[in-house]
């Protein structure tokens, strides 16, 4: 009798699955006029063979700042009847409502299910950050994956958050438990968009934008500085450049980090966003995310340099920048105890380790451009540098 191992007998099959992604960011002005090819372009590739069927999920903050939208839309699909089939336009709320109520979730499924969408459709999605994130964790999942384009409405939307390959639900009270990777079909930045943005909600993107600058590039740091009073008083021009840098960065960091779906520890992305993300939380979102960021990344600048990797000169310009940029750098939520009187923000390291897995990772800066990561954080210098920030 032959004495063959199980390996010799049954041995591993193994092979390589290479997915070639391309992450497309259009930019464009009034995307659904009908003198507009962009989108028609966009959706009627060579493989299209029929009128391709999309349904569309806008933000009702962007539909009220813009009551003729849904008719621009409407008409944008007569106009292209014969390759396109309008299969809906559903309002939902924006802001971080849409990402805690499964209900929503539940009704979009709903809509996919009663108009037949297939993996050959488009699901759309116009809207904040937050819409995004929801409406694309269902386009992700129904049928286990339907072509999805995102129209970001906000900076932080054009500039981060519509730009990547996340998205995210909240679930069980922290945020994005739920979620996927999923490279969206494209991503198209209306620039038209920004014209009714709440001046609170054009400044939370350039906080992306800073962070990305901060870890990445130096040059689009010194940028930033020497366009900060044209920013501040949200110059077109000015915001419609930080945000297509700070979308290209994004992207190229997606692109050549080689860990696009964040398989490993290091996220140096979410620079700032520990404190950031249990920030938000602790205010039941009140500070919102941009908001909220600005304050994680002046907290772990001040940290990089009281563990003597950061020199104070750069300290200072990162702080004056968020300063000029109109950024408060302190929120009394910063003070919240937890149950066994510890800084609840605090709890923030733990969980953002939990929501990552593996060891704790986290990004700090060694110059301004230069990032690096660690692995542990004192929490008595964390909380010096909450107090040297209350005092500012
Ligand atoms: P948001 O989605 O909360 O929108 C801000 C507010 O502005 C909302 O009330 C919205 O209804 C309104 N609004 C949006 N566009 C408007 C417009 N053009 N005119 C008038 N009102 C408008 O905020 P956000 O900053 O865009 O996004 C924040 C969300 O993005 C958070 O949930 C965050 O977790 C998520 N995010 C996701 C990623 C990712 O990679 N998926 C990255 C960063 C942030």
């Amino acid at each position: 009798m032959i004495n063959l191992s199980m390996q010799e007998v049954f041995p591993t099959i193994s092979r390589s699955i290479a997915i070639p992604y391309q992450l497309r960011v259009l930019f464009t002005e009034n995307a659904f006029d009908v003198a507009n090819p962009l989108f028609r372009n966009l959706v009627c590739t060579q493989e299209s063979g029929s009128r391709r069927k999309v349904i569309f999920y806008v933000d009702q903050a962007v539909a009220a700042a813009d009551p003729h939208l849904e008719a621009a839309i409407a008409a944008y699909f007569h106009k292209h009847r014969e390759d396109l089939n309008l299969k809906g336009i559903h309002l939902l709320p924006g802001g971080e409502a849409i990402k805690n109520e499964t209900e929503f979730l539940k009704d979009i499924y709903g809509h996919m299910e009663s108009q037949k969408i297939c993996r050959h459709s488009y699901i759309v999605a116009i809207g904040g950050g937050a819409l995004l994130d929801t409406v694309g964790f269902a386009a992700a999942t129904a049928h286990r994956g339907i072509r999805h384009i995102r129209f970001p409405t906000t900076t932080l939307g054009q500039g981060d958050a519509g730009v990547g390959v996340k998205n995210g639900f909240n679930f069980h009270g922290k945020k994005n438990f739920v979620g996927t990777f999923a490279p969206p079909f494209a991503v198209v930045n209306d620039f038209a968009f920004l014209d009714t943005l709440p001046e609170k909600h054009l400044r939370n993107g350039f906080i992306e934008g800073v962070k990305v600058a901060l870890i990445r590039d130096q040059e689009f740091f010194e940028w930033t500085e020497k366009q900060a009073d044209a920013l501040a008083v949200f110059d077109k021009q000015a915001v419609r450049s930080l945000v297509h840098r700070s979308a290209e960065l994004h992207v190229n960091h997606i692109a050549t980090s080689g860990d696009p779906f964040e398989m490993g520890s290091v996220r140096p992305l979410d620079f700032g966003h520990w404190a950031a993300h249990k920030l938000e939380q602790l205010s039941d979102f009140r500070v919102s995310h941009g908001e909220a960021v600005a304050i994680g990344i002046a907290i772990d600048t001040l940290y990089s340099q009281a563990m003597g990797y950061l020199d104070q000169p750069s300290v200072d310009r990162i702080l004056e920048l968020l300063r000029k940029l109109g950024f408060a750098l302190y929120d009394p939520e910063l003070e919240r105890r937890n149950s066994e009187g510890h800084l609840a923000v605090l709890d923030g390291i733990e969980e953002f380790r939990e929501h990552l897995g593996g060891i704790l990772t986290i990004t700090l800066l060694r110059k301004i451009g230069q990032r690096f990561e660690v692995h542990e954080m004192n929490t008595e210098v964390i909380q010096k540098c909450i107090e040297d920030l209350k005092s500012r």
